[in-house]
Order: C-alpha cells, then structure tokens, then sequence
C-alpha cells in the first residue's frame, strides 16, 4: 500500500520516501516517543477534500503537547502542505499519516526539538468491507494514570499491536479491549456503539480515545434522531447487544458479525448502524449536507 517512491513532506520539504534519512540516534526509535495522526482525503464532487483536517491536526497538537513534544507549526500551514502533497503524488483519495518525532537524544527527558513527517499512500478501508469477527481481548487499554488515553502516542501502540496480533492468530479480524476497571472500552484503533432496543450505546470520552469517527457518529445520530447514549459498557452490555460496530478514519464504519463465538441476532442490513454507515459514507464523499438516508 504505501510506496517508497512517493514524496513525503519531511520537516519543510518534499522528498522521495526512498531518499529520506532518519537519525538512529533518537528518542522515537528507541522509546516511541513520537505523536501521529490517520486522516483521509476523500475524491468529492468538490474536488480533493480531507476530512476534518483541522480536527486531526489540532489533535496532534494536542497529543504532542501531551508530552511535551515541540509542535512549532500551524494547523493551517500543515493542511496546506498536506494538499500540495497530495498534488505532487497524484492522490485524489488518501490515507495521510502525519507524525511528529523526536530525533537526535537519548535521553530520558523532554524533547527539545521535533520534526514532522507527512506521508499519503491510497488505501481502502482498513478492515475491509466484510462484517468483522471480533474478539474480547486479554490485552487491557494502557492505564490513563500511566497513559495518555486520549493521545495518539507512537509508544502506546505496541499495546494494540499485541491484541490485533493475538486476535487475527485465533481467527479473528480485531480486538476489543476493557479498559481499567474491566468495562468495555473500544477496538485497538477503533471505537465501538453498540445497539440495543433501538438505542445506540458508546462509553464515554473519558474512558475511550475521542475519535473524530466516533463524534462524527454522535452528530449525525443527533441529525438523524437516533437515541445515542454514552455510557460505560459492561461485557453482559456486550454480548446481549442486538447489533454492534466500530468505527475509525482508517476502518470507516464496519459492522461487527459477532464477538467471540457469539453472533449478533439483528441482521446488519436493518441496524441503526448501517444507516449511519450510508450516512457516513455520504458525508465524507460530498462533504456538504448530507440528506436524511434511513
Ligand atoms: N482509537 C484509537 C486508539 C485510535 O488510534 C483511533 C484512530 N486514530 C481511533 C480510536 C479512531 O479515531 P478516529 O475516528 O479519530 O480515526
């Protein structure tokens, strides 16, 4: 999917993937220390358009801030440079993976400077298009004392690497994971809604990454009517659901089939879930009001 001979923009500049260096010598590589950011750019009826660029990027400022990493740099120069970068490669529909990193310390102290790091490359939804067979994994989410829950820290990553990795080795698609005190948190880079009795349930931002997807989610269930609670999730909530999804920048909204041996009564088809899904894909394609399509 994505191709070294590309042009990334790496601090100010365009350069070809292949002929980009990194310093080994640095605080991302060894301890991933880095924030990142996944947005899309969608081929719409007005041209190229990303997809909430300014809440991804925004939220990279945060995430940086997070943990003390140097983000001199504007949301809007970065959204400008992501677009000529998207130009100079030829996308029309993109995955962009900005990333900040400290390079060149290896020390166990604050960064005292960053670089930043924006590649594209074309690709379908992460997940595929199927109904997912997910897992309940052993895996928990890093703990938000210990964490930046609400951050896309490199380093926290290899948590969810470890549960994708254990869930597909058993058969599945994805993991679900519980968050500190055991309730149902989201997917390793998805969050998830669950249905039940014609409502729709999410935990509550607290306790769960503040997907853009998922706020996205809780807007056009207020467009749309849908009753939409936040509340945490207990594993009973989980399995006695009548339909489930999970939904992020990368995978979209991807309905889930079943969740470990146990397959969800109500057929996709006909859930909430699946006309936010028809709503979603509006949206992002036209990037204007979108219709009521129930
Ligand atoms: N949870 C985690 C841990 C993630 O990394 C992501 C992807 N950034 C999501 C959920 C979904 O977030 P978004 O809808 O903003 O892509």
């Amino acid at each position: 999917y994505y191709n070294q001979d590309t042009y990334i923009y790496l601090d100010g500049e365009f350069v070809k993937a292949s002929e980009a260096g990194t310093d080994f010598f640095g605080q991302a590589l060894h301890y991933g220390y880095g924030a990142f950011e996944g947005l899309r750019a969608y081929s719409t009826h007005n041209g190229v358009r990303m997809f909430k660029a300014e809440a991804h990027f925004d939220r990279l400022r945060t995430s940086c801030e997070s943990i003390n990493l140097p983000f001199p740099w504007s949301t809007r120069e970065l959204i400008e440079q992501t677009y000529e970068l998207l130009a100079k490669n030829n996308m029309r529909a993109a995955y962009i993976r900005p990333l900040v990193f400290s390079g060149s310390n290896m020390h166990l102290t604050s960064a005292a400077n960053s670089s930043i790091v924006i590649a594209a490359w074309e690709w379908g939804p992460f997940l595929g298009q199927n109904l997912l067979k997910v897992c309940l994994s052993d895996i928990r989410r890093p703990h938000p004392k210990s964490f930046q829950i609400d951050a896309k820290i490199s380093g926290q990553y290899i948590n969810a690497i470890r549960a994708t990795s254990d869930a597909i080795r058993k058969g599945f698609d994805e993991a679900l994971m519980l968050d500190q005190d055991g309730f149902v948190a989201q997917a390793s880079s998805e969050n998830l809604f669950i249905e039940k009795d014609f409502k729709l349930y999410t935990p509550p931002v607290q306790h769960v990454f503040p997907g853009i997807t998922r706020q996205t989610v809780i807007d056009i269930c207020r467009d749309l009517n849908f009753d939409l609670i936040e509340k945490r999730l207990t594993i009973e909530d989980l399995y006695t659901a009548d339909s489930a999804f999970l939904c992020g920048t990368a995978a979209g909204i991807i309905g889930i089939k079943q969740i470990d041996d146990t397959a969800y009564p109500e057929d996709w088809e006909h859930t909430i879930g699946a006309s936010i899904q028809r709503t979603y894909k509006k949206l992002v394609l036209e990037q204007e009001n979108y219709e009521v399509i129930i």
